[in-house]
């Protein structure tokens, strides 16, 4: 699904520069390292602040305890995506609410958002899936109607642009109170092992997010706040600083694989290719088809088989996400039943995501796209 060998072997040099530093400084944790990568990200997104910390579910937590908010209070998230943003507000004590997405761009829909709101919902927390933004002016003109928060959760849409109404642009993670990704190494900006970083214009919230990452620490071994332990390491920020000044390049380099697939994919009936929103540009973290069998054969069958002839001529394929929140046996809720997300639910049986990193090449999609062509 991903190539991170090639990439590293076109950038080495500065990987190894970099990872060299940090060994030599022997300043393995809060080092400089990391404060000149927050400094970098923060300069690339046009953000305030970039709080690093040690993975992409972290900073969803710690968000989320940095709002304040009271055991039982509602979080919304969508029931199409990973399990994280369910799971951070499950673990602190607050309910998490999940809605339908839209079938078109897999992201939640805000009018799902409106008819889930009710006097204890506190936050929403939509997911840029699959690295294109949700309906940020809805969902940020939601928030401001019922005072909520916005925590995004843009762990699959770093480089992701939203234009606003207004015309005025913004980055993924840079339009709510804090926003958040993750470096694991398949995502667009990866590193070598974990990490994640928290993103906010707010002065206070960076504050109270720094110390929460810090044991809750003000000044050294006291402790104001009941926080957690989560940091970037420094060669994983030397990693993540070499890769930075690239993300453009990686991203045209997805958006163009993604072009070829579309052209390969155009007009068969059985095919439904990502569809592109408006306002938001399209980063790729996955290339996900909808596919759809002929009458009378299940979705979920004819996509499995799919997915299983692909691998038989080495081509890897994935389902993201097979099982929506709601029908997750950790989550399971006497709220919610079968059928109460028809999107989510048609989408966990239809989808397939197919290779997508910065190194697929002519031949490689040539030998993809044929495969799929002849075996639908
Ligand atoms: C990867 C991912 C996360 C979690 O990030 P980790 O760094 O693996 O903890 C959360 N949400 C989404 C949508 C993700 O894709």
């Amino acid at each position: 699904m991903v190539d991170l060998q090639t990439q590293y072997q076109q950038i080495k040099a500065d990987i190894d520069y970099g990872i060299q530093e940090v060994i030599n400084s022997a300043s393995f944790v809060k080092g400089k390292k990391v404060q000149q990568f927050q400094e970098h990200l923060a300069e690339w997104l046009g953000v305030k602040h970039v709080i690093a910390v040690g993975n992409g579910t972290d900073a969803l937590q710690i968000a989320l305890m940095a709002l304040g908010l009271k055991p039982g209070d509602e979080v919304i998230t969508p029931t199409f995506t990973f399990i994280a943003t369910a799971e951070v507000a499950a673990l602190l004590g607050y309910t998490p609410v999940v809605v339908d997405v839209d079938f078109d761009t897999f992201n939640i829909d805000p009018d799902a958002i409106r008819r889930a709101i009710t006097p204890k919902t506190k936050a929403i927390v939509p997911v840029h899936l699959f690295g294109q933004c949700a309906n940020m002016e809805e969902i940020l003109r939601i928030a401001e109607e019922h005072n909520l928060f916005v925590v995004e959760d843009a762990c699959q849409a770093i480089g992701s642009e939203y234009t606003f109404a207004n015309g005025i642009k913004k980055q993924a993670g840079c339009m709510g109170h804090i926003g958040c990704t993750s470096f694991f190494p398949s995502k667009n900006l990866g590193c070598y092992g974990d990490g994640g970083a928290l993103f906010t214009d707010d002065d206070a919230l960076a504050e109270k997010i720094r110390v929460i990452a810090n044991h809750g620490m003000v000044v050294r071994y006291h402790h104001d706040l009941v926080g957690v332990n989560s940091r970037l390491d420094s060669i994983q920020a030397a990693v993540l600083d070499a890769k930075l000044p690239h993300l453009k390049e990686y991203t045209a380099a997805r958006q163009q694989a993604a072009h070829f697939y579309d052209n390969a994919f155009a007009g068969n009936k059985h095919i439904l290719i990502p569809a592109r929103d408006t306002k938001s540009t399209h980063v790729f973290h996955q290339y996900t088809l909808r596919l759809i069998p002929d009458e009378g054969i299940s979705p979920a069958e004819y996509r499995d088989n799919i997915r299983e002839k692909l691998a038989e001529k080495d081509i890897p394929a994935m389902v993201y996400y097979p099982v929506p929140l709601h029908l997750q046996k950790a989550y399971l809720d006497p709220r919610y039943k079968h059928g109460d997300f028809p999107n989510a639910e048609r989408l966990a049986d239809s989808v397939l995501s197919l290779p997508m990193h910065t190194c697929l090449d002519k031949e490689q999609l040539e030998y993809i796209t044929q495969n799929v062509l002849q075996i639908l």
